[in-house]
């Protein structure tokens, strides 16, 4: 779980990496940051899960800040646009380009 968490940790960093980039070379940069918004907003919950699992009981306590981590960080799959709406955005542009070529 631990190796799962910095997988998800370091390929949400790639993708913010990626979008950036794309913003800094004055792109529109709506497919990056669609998928990079998309994937990091639903890892952190894949990470704060694992962790919570990790530690058992504690993890939902109130001893721990991950319970109230959990709740914190769920709207993040639903504001700025939410997941089904970002992937219809990613599948549209992906046809497009797929189109195009
Ligand atoms: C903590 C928090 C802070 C917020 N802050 C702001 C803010 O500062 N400014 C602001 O303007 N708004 C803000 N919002 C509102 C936020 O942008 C909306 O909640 C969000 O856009 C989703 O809209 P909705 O709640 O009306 O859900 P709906 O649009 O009704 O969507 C409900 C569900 O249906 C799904 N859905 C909708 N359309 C499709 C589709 N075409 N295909 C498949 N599934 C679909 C959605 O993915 C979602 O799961 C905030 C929301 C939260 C929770």
């Amino acid at each position: 779980m631990i190796a799962d968490n910095e997988i998800d940790l370091a390929a949400s960093r790639a993708l913010v990496i990626v979008a950036c980039a794309a913003l800094d070379r004055g792109e529109s940069a709506g497919h990056e940051t669609s998928i990079a918004k998309t994937f990091v907003s639903e890892a952190v919950g894949r990470v704060v899960d694992r962790a919570i699992q990790l530690c058992g009981g504690m993890g939902v306590s109130d001893d721990l800040p991950l319970a109230r981590l959990a709740r914190e960080i769920r709207p993040f799959r639903i504001y700025d646009g939410p997941s089904e709406v970002h992937r219809w955005s990613i599948a549209r542009r992906a046809s497009r380009r797929a189109e195009a070529s």
